[in-house]
């Protein structure tokens, strides 16, 4: 079964055409700068990269020229748009309703509508991509995989926030968490590495990319995360802040700040970037802290100090911890970023070997010592790959039922 996930941002859609079962991926491409006149596609059919630049005027026309560029031409990989049995959506925000992945009907779409109040950047982005998928292959099941899915397992203690229990009640204040089928897929791989079933796991899953997330998972569900009502919370990310003195925003906007300003200082000019005042890419960053400039050297510290403290939190939270396990862009990649956060955790016998950790770049494997109480692990991430699985299932479910 030939099965097309979509990731929709608001200016883009990333896709992947996966052959199931087995993961096969026949094709994955992206469609960047849609609304603008000089839009592009580029699609890798397997180590052949082919670019084309043109016009694309939304969502609608960018769904017809993915399934094109899947289906005629030099990019041809499957014979028309009828060998494609299902479409896997990521969609990013469906509050406390959704606690899996679901097949869309009408219901599912205005839930997602109802949750784009609180991800205004995304939902309506990711409900663009359905709508486009509907109209361009209607007779075929639609999943969404939400990435907040993983974290509705989470306690009321861990996702109230000590705010009046009225804004819980009235507005739906509260931790949600995102990275959810990010740091589900990792917790699931960590427990088959154990040998394990995938609810007889305790690890700290660190998500460390340009956005950046922490989740506890004991018994292989997130019991907390780092991101709360919005992606902003928690850690330190490219150009996000993650967490502050809340007063800091009464206090700017006393200054003048208004609020299009305060939400730009924090999503955008923060993080990385702020402190560093040179990048958010970590890659510039070890490269300039190699060469003794202080403020991206600070930027770095600050990031692995605040990942540190989570984890040291999160170990109380859970009681035993079999794993820690880095991934996204910078926990798979940065070597220098894992050393620094595991430096001084000998004591709680988490014991990193430096040789190993310079070996795993980007790929899975063990980088603990062998003497080290807890494993630490890279597992490169893969929501695409969830996000097939998931569709996969519940269409042939629906398959079955018909
Ligand atoms: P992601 O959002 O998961 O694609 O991750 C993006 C982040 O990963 C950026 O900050 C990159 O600088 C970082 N990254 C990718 N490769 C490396 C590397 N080899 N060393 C350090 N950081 C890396």
């Amino acid at each position: 079964m030939k099965v097309l996930v979509v990731n929709c941002g608001s200016s883009s859609i990333k896709y992947q055409l996966y052959e199931m079962p087995g993961w096969t991926i026949l094709a994955k491409g992206l469609v960047e700068r849609i609304g603008e006149s000089e839009s592009s596609l580029v699609q890798d059919n397997g180590g052949e990269k082919h670019y084309r630049e043109m016009p694309v005027a939304d969502h609608e026309e960018a769904m017809l020229l993915i399934l094109r560029s899947l289906t005629e031409g030099a990019t041809q990989v499957v014979g028309s748009f009828n060998e494609i049995k299902a479409v896997g959506h990521r969609v990013v925000h469906g509050g406390e309703e959704f606690t899996g992945s679901v097949h869309i009907n009408d219901d599912v779409i205005a839930s997602i509508e109802r949750y784009a109040d609180l991800a205004p950047l995304h939902n309506p982005a990711n409900l663009s991509g359905i709508r486009a998928a509907q109209n361009a292959l209607p007779d075929i099941p639609q999943v969404a995989c939400f990435d907040t899915a993983f974290h509705t397992t989470i306690p009321k203690v861990a996702y109230m926030y000590a705010l009046p229990y009225e804004l819980y009640e009235q507005y739906g204040i509260r931790r949600y968490g995102f990275h959810g089928t990010s740091h589900r897929w990792v917790a699931r791989r960590s427990a088959k590495l154990f040998g394990r079933h995938k609810y007889d796991i305790n690890c700290i899953t660190c998500h460390l990319g340009n956005g950046c997330s922490i989740t506890a998972v004991k018994d292989g569900r997130s019991i907390d995360t780092s991101m709360g009502l919005t992606p902003l919370e928690g850690l330190v990310m490219g150009t996000r802040s993650g967490s502050f003195d809340p007063a800091i925003l009464f206090y700017l906007a006393e200054k003048g700040y208004d609020t299009n300003a305060l939400k730009t200082l924090c999503n955008k000019k923060s993080g990385l970037l702020g402190i560093s005042g040179i990048s958010n890419d970590m890659r510039t960053l070890v490269e300039k802290a190699r060469e003794d400039d202080d403020r991206a050297a600070l930027a770095i510290d600050v990031f692995c100090y605040g990942i540190k403290k989570y984890i040291g939190a999160y170990a109380a939270a859970m009681g035993r911890v079999d794993a820690i396990v880095f991934t996204g862009g910078i926990g798979e990649n940065s070597t220098y970023v894992r050393e620094k956060i595991c430096r001084g955790f000998e004591p709680l016998g988490i014991i990193l070997d430096l040789l190993r950790n310079k070996q795993t770049v980007g790929v899975e494997g063990e980088i603990s010592d062998a003497s080290s109480r807890v494993k630490l692990l890279v597992i490169p991430t893969d929501e695409e790959r969830a996000i097939a699985g998931d569709t996969y299932e519940i269409a042939m479910e629906k398959q079955k039922k018909k």
